[in-house]
């Protein structure tokens, strides 16, 4: 009855009841997010397990096109889509093959990659993570020096990649890598899929931190790629890693998590008794009004893309504000616990049990990753605001 069914003949509404159905009826309540894990997440076999559930009933990979195996969905019902997640608290899973790696090659791949890889993804037989950052390149990625030198049918991978998310977890990384030498940094840049089990990798944790060894360095050191690993052509990698950017913010500058913090604020005010206390409600009103002006901004931003339109760099701003607004609301819930919020692990706090320093430390990096804040802020000085480039600095600087 829940299966996705003929997706043409349902209306926004008939496709939302049936996902939340489908999701009442098969996402185990154990793993749900709740006050205690308000951000939860899934990796390794629990996420690989959940995923192919999904795939087994039809609910895989909403945007990717049906002719690939995804259900090639609207953008507005990609929208109710992940609504439905957020709604029944399905913990969220860092999925780059079905998010990132996937659509790339839908879109720049070339037959035999897609015949290949895409179905693999979507079994989750190949599990995907990004390879672009390095010591020394992160906001300027361009500056990468990870070289593939071409020798034969082979390219040999020499160099380092860090803040790798999930690569203990993974299969396969897809990599920027330096092919040639431009004045312009960008160029000589190419996008190489590199399978970890081959011999020269090392891959090495690091802990965060909240605690979770959730990032890796992977060293590559004459690693032998196949040349038909490369997509795209040589030295245009740069251009097909971004093709995909102003979707990925669309995603990144969701409410929900900070909808989550700020719930979780108001149990918190008053599992504490602290509902009278003027100088803490003032604060909530404050939090709980930002949110809700920021998620009109996201609606209103979202229905230009569902009517039609392309995501422009103003997306830059639901990134910045839903990260910044995350940090206030978990340093919020911290404050208010008092000497609980100081606590490592799970605190009961009334009748709430949580974990407010993983949510705090959780919260930090969300300002840094898919482009660090400050950047973005210049994108929309620059793009957006059209302020030249001196007064773009000096406005950067005042932020
Ligand atoms: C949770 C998390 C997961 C990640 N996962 C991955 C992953 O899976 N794969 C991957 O490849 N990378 C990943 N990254 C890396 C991420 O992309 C980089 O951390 C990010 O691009 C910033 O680069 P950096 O850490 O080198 O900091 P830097 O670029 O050195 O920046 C340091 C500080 O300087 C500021 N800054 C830098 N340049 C400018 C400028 N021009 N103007 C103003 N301010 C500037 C930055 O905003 C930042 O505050 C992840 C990072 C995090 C935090």
């Amino acid at each position: 009855m829940s299966e996705p069914g003929n997706l043409d003949l349902l209306s926004d509404d008939q496709f939302r009841e049936r996902f939340r159905a489908w999701l009442a009826a098969n996402y185990p309540a154990e793993l749900r997010q709740d006050s205690h894990r308000p951000f939860r997440r899934l990796r390794g076999d629990a996420a690989v397990a959940w995923l192919r559930r999904v795939q087994e009933a039809g609910w895989r990979a909403p945007a990717w096109p049906r002719e690939y195996g995804g259900m090639g969905l609207s953008f507005r019902k990609q929208l109710i889509y992940h609504e439905e997640l957020e709604h029944a608290g399905v913990a969220r899973i860092i999925d780059l093959g079905e998010t990132q790696l996937g659509p790339t090659l839908i879109q720049c791949g070339s037959e035999a990659q897609k015949a290949h890889y895409l179905p693999r993804i979507l079994s989750c037989e190949d599990v995907w993570c990004q390879g672009y950052s390095e010591p020394g390149a992160g906001s300027d990625l361009a500056s990468l020096r990870t070289s593939a030198v071409r020798e034969g049918d082979e390219f040999v991978v020499n160099g380092q990649k860090i803040w790798t998310t999930h690569a203990t977890d993974s299969t396969h990384i897809f990599t920027l890598v330096r092919t040639g030498k431009f004045a312009k940094k960008q160029q000589g840049i190419s996008f190489l899929l590199i399978d970890l089990q081959s011999p020269g990798i090392t891959v090495r944790p690091i802990v965060n931190l909240a605690g979770e060894d959730e990032f890796c360095e992977v060293f590559f050191d004459k690693v032998r790629v196949p040349a038909s690993q490369l997509v795209g052509e040589i030295d245009q990698g740069w251009t097909v890693a971004k093709a995909l950017l102003g979707y990925e913010r669309i995603w990144i500058g969701s409410p929900a998590l900070a909808g989550k913090a700020l719930e979780l604020a108001h149990t918190l005010v008053r599992e504490l008794g602290l509902s009278g206390d003027a100088g803490v409600t003032d604060r909530l009103a404050q939090l709980a009004a930002d949110l809700h002006d920021y998620r009109l901004l996201y609606a209103e931003i979202c229905d230009a893309v569902a009517d039609g339109g392309k995501p422009g760099p103003e997306v830059s701003m639901l990134k910045v504000y839903a990260s910044e607004l995350l940090h206030r609301l978990t340093e919020f819930n911290q404050e208010v616990a008092a000497e609980s919020g100081g606590i490592v692990g799970d605190t009961r706090i009334g009748g709430a049990l949580t974990d407010l320093h993983w949510q705090l430390m959780m919260a930090r990096p969300v300002t840094i990753f898919a482009g660090a804040n400050e950047i973005q802020r210049d994108i929309l000085a620059k793009t957006v605001l059209g302020l030249p480039a001196e007064a773009a600095a000096k406005s950067q600087i005042k932020n």
